[in-house]
């Protein structure tokens, strides 16, 4: 009973991170695809929606939260599970992610030995309500 890997879309402009996290979801059995740009991730979820997006909030062109509300604006894409993995580590800005409508949060650098596991929980919280 193996279920199929989940998709998951990696969103990071930053080369180094972008690899040491797909290395870490690739281990964990996830099929990863990758962006480095808001509009690229918004033209890769149009061409096929993955199950869980991972978005870096500082991008070159769009911000991650504004490419969350524009995914949250579309019906064919409101009800994606997003996790937004920032380097942002200040008190208060979990629950003004949290606020904006992201699914998770997860900082940057990320923890290689829980990384994976908790986008599985996101992953699975998300299932569960919806
Ligand atoms: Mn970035």
């Amino acid at each position: 009973m193996t279920e199929p890997a989940p998709v998951a879309l990696l969103v990071e402009d930053n080369d180094r991170n972008r690899k040491l996290a797909t290395a870490v979801l690739e281990m964990a059995g996830f099929d990863v695809r990758t962006a480095t740009t808001g509009q690229g991730a918004l033209d890769a979820i149009a061409t096929e929606p993955p199950d869980v997006v991972l978005l870096d909030i500082q991008l070159p062109d769009i911000d991650g939260v504004e490419v969350l509300d524009r995914l949250r604006a579309s019906a064919a894409t409101a009800g994606l599970c997003v996790v937004a993995v920032t380097a942002f580590a200040m008190d208060g800005d979990r629950t003004r992610l949290i606020d904006a409508g992201f699914d998770g949060y997860v900082t940057k650098p990320i923890d290689v030995a829980t990384f994976a596991a908790t986008i599985r929980d996101y992953l699975t919280d998300d299932g569960r309500s919806s």
